[in-house]
């Protein structure tokens, strides 16, 4: 769909399943499994929600999902299916891996950073967009090296350390940033130390792919986080100011694990509603 100058696709690159209790945290089961039903062993379907742009001539790539690299071990565990290549997706749209401006993720965890890289015919691991300038915070890309006990399952680092050894691929970032004329990362924090959103704008429209600040719509709540959020309160600010400035200017916004419509406005009192242009 077009929004003013900015030309969007959305692509669901994986379907998988993740523990109920990781993704609602505090929140008491009897409340968020009426908005997602959990299976027999209280997994709860997700995606791998990733946006396309194409603004002024140059494309952006938000969101890379799991990849190609995932252990036969791990895919079992999170139920993973249909994974879709992100280079398939992007040729249905015309569009080569090597023309790929910028790619922004929102942190480094497995279920966003996998198809950053991927492993070839030969199984030797590259770059998925090569000529790419990847915008990462520093403070996540530090974090994601030498994370805590807790954090440590949530990284692969075959998964990001290859944008710098060996290539120039990588920009870190300190903070927020416009890194491309319309095109502002936003450094929030809160679920891991270096996670960003992205806001796109063009004029009037703007669209916010929002990482796991918002993974589903049952989080449109404020206080409704993951158990892995390191810093809970930073996540339910960040949240708070983003939603007021949605619904104020009615951003389009991307939630990155939502399976139903991951697209949408938030209209007065807190009502979502889907965009389903973009699907
Ligand atoms: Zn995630």
């Amino acid at each position: 769909m077009q929004l003013g100058d900015l030309e969007l696709h959305l692509l669901v690159t994986d379907h998988w399943k993740a523990d109920g209790g990781l993704m609602f945290g505090v929140v008491p089961k009897v409340l968020w499994e009426k908005h997602k039903p959990p299976d027999a062993n209280n997994m709860i379907d997700c995606a791998c929600v990733c946006l396309i742009a194409r603004i002024n001539g140059r494309v952006i790539v938000c969101e890379t999902g799991i990849g190609n690299k995932l252990s036969e071990k791990r895919a079992r565990q999170v139920a993973l299916r249909e994974p879709e290549d992100i280079l398939h997706h992007l040729r249905r749209l015309g569009i080569r891996a090597d023309e790929v401006d910028a790619v922004v993720t929102t942190h480094l965890h497995w279920d966003h950073a996998g198809g950053l890289t991927r492993r070839n015919e030969m199984g030797k691991l590259e770059l998925t967009f090569p000529n790419a300038r990847h915008f990462v915070q520093r403070t996540e890309w530090d974090f994601a090296l030498h994370p805590d006990v807790r954090s440590a399952t949530g990284y692969v680092i075959d998964d990001f350390t290859p944008l710098a050894d060996g290539h120039q691929a990588v920009e870190f970032l300190d903070g927020d940033a416009e890194v491309l004329p319309g095109v502002h990362i936003r450094h929030v924090g809160g679920h891991t130390p270096g996670s960003q959103i992205l806001i796109l704008q063009s004029g009037e429209f703007g669209c916010a792919v929002t990482g796991d600040l918002v993974c589903q719509t049952p989080h449109l709540r404020v206080p409704w986080n993951m158990a892995a959020d390191i810093e809970p309160l930073r996540v339910f600010e960040h949240k708070a100011r983003l939603f007021e400035e949605a619904e104020k200017h009615r951003w389009l916004l991307v939630l990155s694990h939502e399976t139903d419509q991951p697209a949408g406005y938030l209209e007065e009192g807190g009502r979502w509603r889907p965009e389903p242009r973009l699907m």
